[in-house]
C-alpha cells in the first residue's frame, strides 16, 4: 500500500502494529485513505494534478469492504447534526474520519474523507518534542474539518453505492456467525456483498423430534459467551435437550474447524483429545480415517501435530460417529512464537 517507512521485521512492531505503533508519513498515510474513500483502488498520491501516474491503479479492497469501512468511520464532524432529514436540507454532506494520537503525545493525526474529497492532518513538532497539546480529537480534527468543510462541493456524488456492494447477512445472536435454520435468534449484519459465507453458526442444531441443541466447541468452553445463563430460550423441554445433549457423542477439543501453528517445542505440539462422553465410555480415535486409539476417563489421548488438513473421527461404544477437520501450519518465515 505505498508505506515506504514499513521496513522493519514482524518482531520490531509485533501486535502494537494492529494499533498503530509504525511510523508513517502524511502523503503516504493519507494515500492509503484515499484508497478506501475510492472503493479499494490504490494510486500513489501526485503532487501537482497534472503530474503523469507513476503506475497504474491497483485495487487492494473489495468494493463491498471499502463500503463497510465507510459505515464505520461515517460520523459527523462534532457540533454537526446527526440527523438523516438535516441532512437531505442542505447540512453538511456525508463524511468519514479517523483521529489519532501517538503514544507519548509526539503526533496528532487527522483523515477525513468521501467520495469527493481526502483531507489528512498531521500536527506535530519537527524534532519529535512530545506536546500534551499534541492529541488528534482536540489539535488535529477541528482544522481537518475546516479545511474539508471549506472545500467546494464536487460535483461526484458524495456517498458510495452501498446497495450495490454490500449485502444484509443474517447472524447468530449467540455465536455471531452466520445463521444456521436452527439458530433461535438472529440479528442482520452488513457485508461485502462479495464476501463468500464459508462458515455457519455451528452451536445450534436441530434436535431430533424438535427444538434445538446448544452444543459449544471446545476451546470456547471457558469463555463467558458460552457460560452465559440460557443464552437461547429453549422450548419446554430443555432438560430432554440437555439430557439428549449428554448423550449426543460430540468432539470437543480440538474444535471443529480449528487452526493450530507449529511452536517447535518439546512436547509443544501435542493436543489432548477431548469428547462430550469422555468420562463415561471408552472412545475410538481415528485421524485421516485410519485407527489412532483408545480413550477413556483414566487414560487420555494425546495427538502429535503434523502440518496438514486432518479430519478427526470419534466412536463411542454404541457405534455412534463424530468427526470434526482441523488444521496444522507452521508458523510464517520471519514469525517467531515466543513462549
Ligand atoms: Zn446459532
Amino acid at each position: 500500500m505505498g508505506m515506504s517507512t514499513l521496513n522493519k521485521s514482524a518482531e520490531h512492531y509485533g501486535l502494537g502494529l494492529t494499533l498503530g505503533n509504525c511510523e508513517v508519513r502524511l502523503d503516504e498515510l493519507t494515500a492509503a485513505y484515499r484508497m478506501i474513500a475510492d472503493l479499494g483502488r490504490y494510486r500513489r498520491l501526485r503532487i501537482l494534478a497534472d503530474a503523469p501516474e507513476t503506475a497504474p491503479p491497483r485495487q487492494l479492497l473489495s468494493p463491498g469492504t471499502a463500503c463497510i469501512l465507510y459505515d464505520m468511520m461515517e460520523q459527523p464532524f462534532p457540533r454537526e447534526p446527526d440527523d438523516g432529514l438535516m441532512r437531505a436540507r442542505g447540512a453538511p454532506t456525508r463524511v468519514c474520519w479517523k483521529t489519532g494520537t501517538s503514544a507519548g503525545y509526539r503526533d496528532a493525526w487527522t483523515f477525513a474523507f468521501n467520495r469527493q474529497y481526502v483531507v489528512g492532518v498531521w500536527l506535530g513538532n519537527n524534532d519529535a518534542r512530545p506536546s500534551r497539546r499534541l492529541v488528534g480529537a482536540r489539535a488535529a480534527l477541528p482544522l481537518a474539518a475546516a479545511i474539508f468543510r471549506s472545500l467546494p462541493a464536487g460535483s461526484a456524488p458524495a456517498w458510495p453505492d452501498t446497495h450495490g456492494n454490500v449485502k444484509t447477512v443474517s447472524i447468530c445472536v449467540t455465536s455471531g456467525l452466520p445463521a444456521s435454520p436452527a439458530c433461535p435468534a438472529v440479528k442482520s449484519a452488513a457485508m461485502p456483498r462479495a464476501q463468500y459465507l464459508h462458515r455457519r453458526c455451528d452451536v445450534h442444531h436441530p434436535r431430533q423430534g424438535g427444538g434445538v441443541i446448544a452444543r459449544w466447541p471446545g476451546a470456547p468452553m471457558q469463555w463467558d459467551l458460552a457460560r452465559v445463563k440460557n443464552p437461547v430460550a429453549l422450548d419446554a423441554d430443555k432438560k430432554n435437550a440437555i439430557t439428549e445433549e449428554r448423550r449426543t457423542l460430540c468432539i470437543t477439543s480440538p474444535s471443529d474447524q480449528a487452526r493450530y501453528v507449529l511452536t517447535g517445542e518439546p512436547d509443544g505440539d501435542r493436543i489432548r483429545l477431548t469428547a462430550s462422553l469422555e468420562k463415561r465410555a471408552s472412545l475410538h480415535w481415528y485421524l485421516n480415517d485410519r485407527y489412532l486409539g483408545q480413550s477413556d476417563a483414566a487414560s487420555p489421548l494425546f495427538l502429535s501435530l503434523e502440518p496438514g488438513v486432518h479430519k478427526l473421527s470419534c466412536m463411542d461404544p454404541g457405534g455412534a460417529t463424530h468427526s470434526i477437520q482441523f488444521e496444522v501450519v507452521t508458523p510464517a518465515r520471519g514469525m517467531r512464537l515466543k513462549s
